[in-house]
């Protein structure tokens, strides 16, 4: 398989390449043709398999056709990647890593995210929400915060909604932020929910998020 075969576009088949990306993954490989015709995904994945790629590839390409700022939101929960050099450990929000593969993919286009996580000061963020980012990645709880808070910010021209680690975003009890996110973005809009593991929860949250979804596994 190919990023082409898959349907992937020339323009990011070259940002592909400059990341060093020779072969989709088998959770990209199997999400991206589903997603690119325009379907609802559901991925069972585990980080380290590929799958922000999986959502950001689709999404960028229809971003490309469509210009606009607030495109597409991704959810992720809190988490802390460690990452050891000598005697330090840096810690990096998932947020950031998502955020980060995203404009290395989109930097042709110039793509802008801004990052909704907590402990860092709202008005910073804000600021960034008034350059009118084309991605908007944050946790629930944050993201909720500056939807009622933070003037001039609205997800009402949403075309595209990530639910990453949906599994683990229940887990840490944003099932109450995220009703909330849903009842101020589009019905009409696409969804892809990414789990490690399929629970009872993620049932729930996918029949209340998803339609009529495809259903893959890495
Ligand atoms: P993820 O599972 O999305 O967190 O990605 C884990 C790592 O794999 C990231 O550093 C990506 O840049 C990298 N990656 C994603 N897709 C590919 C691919 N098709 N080939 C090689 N590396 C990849």
């Amino acid at each position: 398989r190919t990023f082409k075969s898959l349907g992937v576009c020339d323009q990011l088949l070259e940002a592909c390449e400059n990341m060093g990306w020779k072969t989709p993954s088998k959770i990209q490989a199997e999400a991206i043709p589903h997603a690119l015709e325009g379907r609802d995904v559901i991925g069972l994945a585990q980080t380290g398999s590929g799958k922000t790629g999986a959502f950001a590839l689709p999404i960028i390409q229809a971003l490309l056709d469509n210009p606009q700022p607030f495109f597409a939101c991704i959810l992720s929960p809190t988490r802390f990647v460690d990452y050891i050099t000598s005697c330090t450990v840096f810690l990096k929000e998932l947020a950031i890593q998502i955020s980060q593969q995203f404009e290395a993919l989109g930097s042709a286009i110039g793509l802008k995210c801004s990052v909704l996580v907590g402990g860092i000061d709202m008005m910073a963020q804000a600021v960034s929400l008034a350059k009118r980012p084309h991605i908007v990645v944050g946790t629930p709880g944050r993201l909720l915060d500056h939807l009622s808070n933070t003037k001039g910010f609205s997800l009402r021209m949403l075309k595209y909604l990530v639910l990453d680690e949906a599994d683990r975003l229940l887990n840490m009890d944003f099932e109450k932020a995220i009703d909330d996110i849903l009842k101020a973005i589009p019905r009409d809009r696409r969804t892809y929910l990414f789990s490690a593991t399929m629970t009872k929860k993620v049932g729930k949250l996918q029949r209340a998020c998803l339609k009529n979804p495809v259903k893959i596994e890495a």
